[in-house]
């Protein structure tokens, strides 16, 4: 099994990501709009990470 992301090799830890970082880059793609990242280039999922990031901080989410 490869990751969806990057297609390396799964790690366990992260399954079925290769690492926390491609798993970071899935839960952007969730957090900003359900996989409409135009793009499957590596810096736009990482502008869409960032950006989903920042959404989520600037968002009404109370912290606790
Ligand atoms: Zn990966």
């Amino acid at each position: 099994m490869s990751c969806p992301i990057c297609d390396k090799e799964t790690d366990k830890r992260f399954r079925p990501f290769c690492s926390k970082r491609c798993a970071d880059v899935d839960l952007a793609k969730w957090l900003s709009g359900s996989y409409a990242i135009p793009s499957d280039d590596p810096e736009d999922m990482e502008e869409a990470l960032d950006a989903a990031l920042k959404a989520r901080d600037d968002g009404d989410v109370k912290p606790h």
